[in-house]
């Protein structure tokens, strides 16, 4: 039998915004503009014999020069999910946006799992250009490639499996390489979207989002997790504030969300 996990959102920034900014072509949709939260968040699966880390938040550097508020740092939030850096056997990383690499500097020690297409786009000379650069961090970026050169970066392909449990499935769409993670939990899948599906309302109105490298491939992987979803996953959005009110309780330590049992 395959192995299961806790399976926890930890939300480590904030930041207002508005749906003209965060949906692609909002005037298409003819509606008037409205104000938007945007939640921050990392996750990580755990059982008796293992922690992993899906993303790592923004760095202080990145996240301010961006103007986002950081709520934790990567390591208080760690600690708030009631575990380490050194812990954490395996840091999956969904893409490479500075919002989910940046704390990846404090695992020293874990097995860094990314997709291929993600690691070739973004150290390749497309990834420089202006549209792209901006959601990365050059040194975040060359970080990736020492990490590659040291032996520590394990680069997969289409779909692969972490751990007993726990399966990367590469959607592209928002990236070249954008991957989603299931995990298995006594309560059944949950798949941990991240930027395939920032907020629900792109699942729930078919709406895209702005930052997109391939709009064929954002609608696909749509369809993708809305079928994952029907046949009874959790799905959990990756920058949005309902996944606190959707699936929070009161009990959670602060900025800690139990999305499983
Ligand atoms: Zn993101």
């Amino acid at each position: 039998m395959s192995e299961r996990y806790e399976v926890l959102a930890v939300r480590y920034g904030t930041r207002q915004t508005s749906a003209a900014e965060v949906f692609l072509n909002h005037h298409a949709y003819r509606e008037p503009d409205r104000p938007l939260g945007m939640d921050y968040f990392f996750w990580v699966a755990r059982n008796p014999a293992r922690t992993v880390v899906i993303d790592t938040g923004f760095s202080p550097a990145g996240g301010a020069a961006r103007g986002r508020t950081m709520l934790m740092d990567t390591v208080p939030a760690l600690r708030a999910a009631g575990t380490t850096p050194d812990d954490v056997a395996q840091v999956v990383l969904t893409h490479a946006h500075y919002d989910h690499i940046g704390g990846l500097p404090v695992f020293t020690a874990a097995e860094v799992i990314m997709t291929r297409d993600e690691y070739d786009f973004w150290t390749g000379a497309m990834g420089r250009r202006g549209q792209f650069a901006h959601t990365t961090e050059a040194s975040e970026l060359g970080h990736l490639r020492e990490l590659r050169e040291a032996g520590r970066l394990t680069l997969v392909g289409q779909s692969h499996g972490i751990a007993p449990g726990i399966e990367l499935t590469q959607v592209g769409g928002h990236t070249p390489g954008q991957a989603i993670v299931t995990v298995a939990t006594a309560g059944g899948p949950v798949v941990l979207a991240s930027d395939a599906v920032h907020y629900y309302e792109e699942l729930e109105r078919d709406r895209p989002f702005s930052t997109v490298a391939d709009l064929a491939d954002m609608y696909a992987a749509f369809d993708r997790i809305r079928e994952l979803g029907e046949a009874g996953a959790l799905v959990v959005a990756g920058h949005d504030p309902l996944v606190a009110e959707r699936f929070g309780d009161p009990a959670d330590a602060p900025g800690v969300i139990r999305i499983s049992p």
